[in-house]
């Protein structure tokens, strides 16, 4: 069902998606958030340990398409160690590139994503975590879902 978006399959994107990093619970969790897209059938629980604003440890179960679980995993490569307000910035930029194909600043390997603007349909499958990752952030109790989002 993907032919057409060999393209956005780097190798990046393949090798979290068969291999996503901080794939499991998290016990020590101190806040969490789900995050659904029912266009495409992704779903995911990401789990995380703030000590005050730094997320110390963060990590995600779930299942969905390769975009959804790459970007999750991704995410929660970069989100270790960084602020709230680290994650509101780049949130930002990840919305900014998977809607439009601008890289702003320095995005890290979040850059092989800039490539989702062409497929609409993959754009909410890309920001699914990121949106799940801010409502944690907020202590926002009610699962995320793309549909009350524009992206
Ligand atoms: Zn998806």
């Amino acid at each position: 069902m993907f032919e057409d978006l060999n393209d956005l399959y780097q190798q990046v994107i393949l090798d979290h998606c068969r291999k996503p990093r901080n794939f499991h619970e998290l016990p020590a969790a101190t806040c969490s958030a789900q995050g659904f897209n029912p266009l495409c059938g992704d779903q995911l629980k990401l789990f995380l340990a703030l000590d005050g604003d730094t997320i110390k440890d963060i990590s995600f179960v779930g299942s969905g398409c390769c975009i959804s679980k790459a970007s999750a995993s991704l995410l929660t490569e970069f989100a270790k160690g960084k602020t709230k307000a680290d994650m509101e910035k780049m949130f930002g930029q990840v919305h900014e590139m998977v809607t439009t194909g601008n890289i702003q600043g320095d995005v890290g390997k979040l850059a092989v994503f800039a490539g989702v603007y062409k497929f609409p349909a993959r754009v909410k499958c890309a920001i699914l975590s990121w949106h799940a990752v801010m409502a944690a952030l907020k202590g926002d109790a009610k699962p995320v879902t793309t549909e009350s989002e524009q992206n």
